[in-house]
């Protein structure tokens, strides 16, 4: 995946000097083991680095402004093997700018019924050493998330492992570029949005640059290396006939690995991370890009439609989250429907743009007009999509402030589609369609989404955490009634909470 930096998550062990200097050795002892214990048992996509013991004010202070200060540092993990007085972490919890989870765990699985002594009760005091800190971290308004249970525990890597995800791609955001070629889709409205507030909000910035600096990137490229390019497409996909070599529009093929080349060249000059398009700007160019935005979102660019850029950044969070795992995330657009009454499906797609990291099968570059646009036939890949469960997810811009909207899916499978010239996926929304369809709707919810079969709802509710941002899902939990007070309710409190910043 570009762009990705090398990160690490601090283990940090706070404790006191009450006990004296034998039980601080233990406690650093066993916070080392444990923060080892985590790295090694649970396959974390960050690695986890033990930290010194906290056992002052001023030590606490330190790390919280050593831990800003580091950008290999994305998240923090905090355990208080012993009582640690959690006023000596107001200073320092106050400055914190990274993501922390708070684990609250204890050093022996299973109690020394027979041996157990005062000093064995001084030394192991989480049950009540975490309560004090976790009412200090709620008494600061802190963001975080709680995990609970022993350290050797499958069930507690996996929730550690959902934050890791979503701190990753929190860290990714930070000081991100994103680039728009093109301004949005006229008149609409839902891909609109306040690019101050996002930057404030989410650390990462957007701005636009003129087609024909894309344009001029392209006409750099040499024709050695478009056809080389050309070439590998035939490698790895099924190229129609007459886009292969030898075919009567082989020259639109060589266009678009030119295309490709040159959109490439300009984000790595830049240091970009996701990018838009639209169909209403393509000055200088003979097509809307489809091949090119399809494969550079497969090597983990962010990328939306229509100058979407809140879904192009959003895009690029999620496949960061998904990183190393199956890769199966794309940008995507609920599309139409399958109305058959009980039996609704989504068919989603674009105009060309979805990515091949969902492709149930080879794709095929095929090449077909597009209705709008009055451009030349654009050249595409097409393809089926996986089955299984998967989520869309948008960022809705409510104006004073940014909303994360979840639906849980089942992707399945349908009938062959002979003439649909576009990528496709076809699912089953959870509760039900009415349901979800209803919730999405009065929740603001974009018709852009990034489309994962990787990312959780768990990742997504830990990434809206550390942004201090409103989560809402939609899944087989989800009551209409429920989730509309649920709506009522977040708009009372994330007013308050964000104050006349947003
Ligand atoms: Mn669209």
């Amino acid at each position: 995946m570009i762009g990705l930096k090398p990160l690490k998550i601090w283990f940090v062990c706070g404790s006191q000097h009450l006990y004296g200097p034998e039980t601080l050795e233990q406690v650093a002892a066993h916070a080392g083991e444990i923060a080892a214990g985590l790295g090694r048992e649970g396959k974390f996509p960050l690695e986890i680095v033990n930290r010194p013991i906290v056992t002052t004010p001023d030590q606490a202070a330190d790390m919280c402004i050593a831990a800003n200060a580091d950008p290999e540092c994305a998240g923090i993990i905090l355990w208080m093997h012993t009582f640690s007085p959690a006023k000596m972490w107001i200073r320092g919890l106050s400055q914190l700018q990274k993501p922390f989870l708070h684990l609250h765990t204890q050093y022996d699985r299973e109690l020394p019924w027979a041996t157990i002594d005062m000093d064995y009760m001084n030394l192991n005091q989480s049950a009540h050493g975490d309560r004090e800190a976790g009412f200090m971290h709620t008494r600061l308004r802190l963001g975080r998330k709680v995990v609970v249970g022993h350290w050797t525990d499958p069930d507690v890597h996996a929730r550690i492992d959902a934050w890791i995800r979503a701190v990753r791609a929190w860290a990714d955001w930070q000081g991100a570029r994103f680039c728009r070629f093109g301004d949005n889709m006229r008149q609409v409205a839902v891909t609109e949005g306040d690019k101050v507030s996002a930057e404030m909000a989410f650390g990462f910035s957007v701005n636009g640059y003129g087609i024909g600096d894309l344009v001029a990137k392209m006409n750099a490229i040499s024709d050695a290396d478009v056809e080389a390019l050309a070439a590998e497409y035939e490698t790895l996909y099924a190229v129609e006939p007459e886009l292969a070599k030898g075919g009567a529009r082989h020259d639109r093929l060589l266009y678009n690995a030119r295309q490709e080349l040159g959109m490439r060249a300009f984000l790595e000059e830049g240091g970009f991370k996701g990018f838009t398009t639209t169909f209403e700007d393509l000055h200088g160019l003979t097509q809307l890009p489809g091949l090119a935005p399809q494969r550079l979102m497969a090597d983990g660019y962010g990328f939306a439609g229509e100058g979407d850029w809140k879904t192009s950044a959003l895009l690029r969070a999620v496949k960061v989250m998904g990183h190393g795992m199956s890769g199966a995330t794309s940008f995507m657009e609920d599309y139409t429907y399958h109305m058959a009454p009980g039996a609704e499906q989504v068919l989603g797609a674009h105009m060309l743009e979805i990515c091949p990291t969902i492709a149930s099968d080879k794709p095929a570059v095929e090449i077909h007009p597009l209705g709008i646009g009055g451009k030349e036939d654009p050249v595409r890949l097409v393809f089926n999509s996986r089955t299984g469960d998967a989520l869309n997810v948008t960022l809705v811009d409510l104006g004073n402030r940014f909303r994360l909207l979840v639906n849980e899916v089942e992707a399945v499978s349908h009938p062959d589609l002979p003439n649909l010239p576009v990528a496709r996926a076809v699912w089953k929304c959870k509760p039900d369609f009415k349901t979800a369809c209803t919730a999405w709707i009065l929740a603001g919810g974009a018709h852009h989404t990034a489309y994962s079969y990787d990312v959780t709802t768990e990742m997504l509710e830990d990434f809206a955490t550390i942004a201090g941002i409103e989560l809402a899902v939609i899944n087989d939990d989800t009551t209409l009634p429920t989730f509309k007070q649920d709506l009522r309710n977040n708009e009372v409190y994330y007013h308050f909470a964000r104050g006349i910043r947003a």
